[in-house]
C-alpha cells in the first residue's frame, strides 16, 4: 500500500495527497463514509477497540475515515502531530479551552479577536471559573505584565481583524513557555499556506475551516492541531465525549479545499496587495490597513512570519459612517456580508456589524472608526473589484 504521507514532499503536494487510504474499490477521489458506526469481526475485536488496545473505527462521533483524512492532511500542513476536527471554529475553541483548562485557571487573550470568541470567554467560560484578561496583541511587555500565577493559556489571533495588526508569535511562545503556559493561535486568516505558528513555537493551532480552508463558503467546520498529549489526548477527549463532531460530508469539502489552498491564498494575497496600493492612492481614501504596505508599522514582522500579507484589506474613507455606508451600498458585485475566506469578495462595515456590540469608547480604543470598511478579497479580477468600489468612492 502507498504511504498516506511522505514528509520529503512539499506543501502543495502534501495538500493534495496526504491521508487518503484507498479502499479495495480503487477509488481515485477521497470517499465520504456516511455511517454512524463501524462493524467488528468479533466480540474480542470490539472489546480491543473499545479498550484502546487496537486502533480502528468505532463510532462516528470520534472516528470516521473521511474526517480522519482531513485531520491527517491539515496536521501535516500545519506541522503538528495530531489534528482534531470539529463542527465549527467556535467548537474548536471551546474544545481547546475545556480540554486544557479547569476551574480557577486564567486565560490571556489578545484584545481584537473574533466577536463570538469574546462572548465565549466572557459570558460562558467565566461561569465555570475561568477568567479572561485581554491585552494588546502587538505589545509583548503588556502580555508579560498581565500574566498571573494561574495563567494557563495564551490565545491570539494574528493578523487581527479588521486592522491587520500582528502578534509576534515566536516572542509570545517564549513568554508563555517561560511561565508554564501554552500558546494557542487562531490561524484562520493566514492558514498554513501563509503562516505556520507551530514552527514559530506555538503549541496549538485553531481553525475555523468555514473560512479559507473551505474557500467557497459552503460548510461550517473547525480544527485544533498540536501534539499527541495536548490535542491527541486532552482536546480529543472533549470531542469524543461532548461530541461537537465534524460531519464526513463537510470533511470531504475541506479536503478538497486543502488541495487548492496554496494557490488560492497566493491569489487572495496578490489581489489584496494590488487593491491596497490602489486604495492608498485614491483621493477619497484616508488610510489603508494591510501588512503588505510600506506604511504598515509591522511590515517586517509580517515578512518574517508570513509567506504573504493575506487577503484582508481595511480602509478608512474620507467622511464618517455615512460615507462608508455610501461606498458599501454603491457596490453591485461585492457581497455585503461579514463572512470571509470566500472566492467572492465580501465588504463589511465593522463598526456597525462585527464590532457593533462595543461601546463607542471601546471602539475608539480598538481603533475601529465609523469610516472604516473591511474587504475580504476574493478571486474575481482585481479590475472588476476596483470598478465596483470606484462607483461609491468617486461619489464621495
Ligand atoms: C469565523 C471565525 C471563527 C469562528 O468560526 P465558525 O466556524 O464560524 O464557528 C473563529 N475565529 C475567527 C478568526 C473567525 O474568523
Amino acid at each position: 500500500m502507498k504511504e498516506i504521507d511522505d514528509a520529503s514532499q512539499g506543501f502543495a503536494t502534501r495538500a493534495v495527497r496526504t491521508g487518503h487510504q484507498r479502499t479495495m474499490e480503487g477509488e481515485h477521489g477521497e470517499p465520504i463514509f456516511t455511517t454512524s458506526s463501524f462493524v467488528f469481526q468479533s466480540a474480542a475485536e470490539a472489546a480491543a477497540r473499545f479498550a484502546g488496545d487496537e486502533p480502528g473505527n468505532i463510532y462516528a462521533r470520534f472516528t470516521n475515515p473521511t474526517v480522519r483524512n482531513f485531520e491527517q492532511r491539515l496536521a501535516v500542513l500545519e506541522g503538528g502531530e495530531v489534528c482534531v476536527a470539529t463542527a465549527s471554529g467556535m467548537s474548536a475553541i471551546l474544545a481547546t479551552c475545556m480540554g486544557l483548562m479547569e476551574q480557577g485557571d486564567h486565560l490571556l487573550s489578545s484584545r481584537s479577536i473574533f466577536g463570538s470568541t469574546t462572548v465565549l470567554f466572557d459570558k460562558y467560560l467565566s461561569r465555570f471559573g475561568i477568567q479572561t484578561d485581554y491585552v494588546d496583541l502587538t505589545d509583548v511587555d503588556a502580555w508579560a505584565s498581565a500574566i498571573k500565577p494561574n495563567t494557563r493559556l495564551f490565545f491570539v489571533e494574528t493578523p487581527s481583524n479588521p486592522l491587520t495588526q500582528l502578534a509576534d508569535i515566536a516572542a509570545l511562545a517564549d513568554l508563555a513557555h517561560a511561565h508554564g503556559c501554552l500558546l494557542a493561535v487562531d490561524n484562520c486568516f493566514c492558514t498554513p499556506a501563509l503562516q505556520q505558528p507551530l514552527h514559530l513555537g506555538a503549541d496549538i493551532v485553531i481553525h475555523s475551516a468555514t473560512k479559507y480552508l473551505d474557500g467557497q463558503g459552503r460548510a461550517l467546520g473547525g480544527a485544533v492541531v498540536g501534539d499527541h498529549q495536548t490535542v491527541g489526548e486532552q482536546v480529543f477527549g472533549v470531542l469524543r465525549t461532548a461530541g461537537p463532531t465534524m460531519s464526513p460530508f463537510n470533511a470531504w469539502i475541506f479536503l478538497k479545499g486543502l488541495e487548492t489552498l496554496k494557490i488560492r491564498m497566493e491569489a487572495h494575497a496578490r489581489s489584496a496587495q494590488q487593491l491596497a496600493i490602489w486604495l492608498e492612492q485614491h483621493p477619497a481614501v484616508e488610510r489603508v490597513y494591510y501588512p503588505g504596505l510600506d506604511n504598515h508599522p509591522q511590515q517586517s514582522l509580517a515578512q518574517q512570519q508570513q509567506k504573504a500579507p493575506g487577503g484582508i484589506v481595511s480602509f478608512e474613507v474620507k467622511g464618517g459612517r455615512q460615507a462608508a455606508w455610501q461606498v458599501i451600498d454603491a457596490t453591485r458585485m461585492l457581497s455585503i456580508t461579514a463572512n470571509l475566506g470566500d472566492a467572492k469578495t465580501t465588504i463589511t462595515h465593522p463598526a456597525s456589524t462585527t464590532h457593533g456590540r462595543l461601546t463607542e469608547e471601546q471602539r475608539d480604543q480598538a481603533g475601529i472608526r465609523q469610516n472604516l470598511i473591511r474587504l475580504a478579497v476574493g478571486l474575481e479580477e482585481v479590475v472588476d473589484i476596483q470598478a465596483d468600489l470606484e462607483v461609491g468612492l468617486s461619489g464621495l
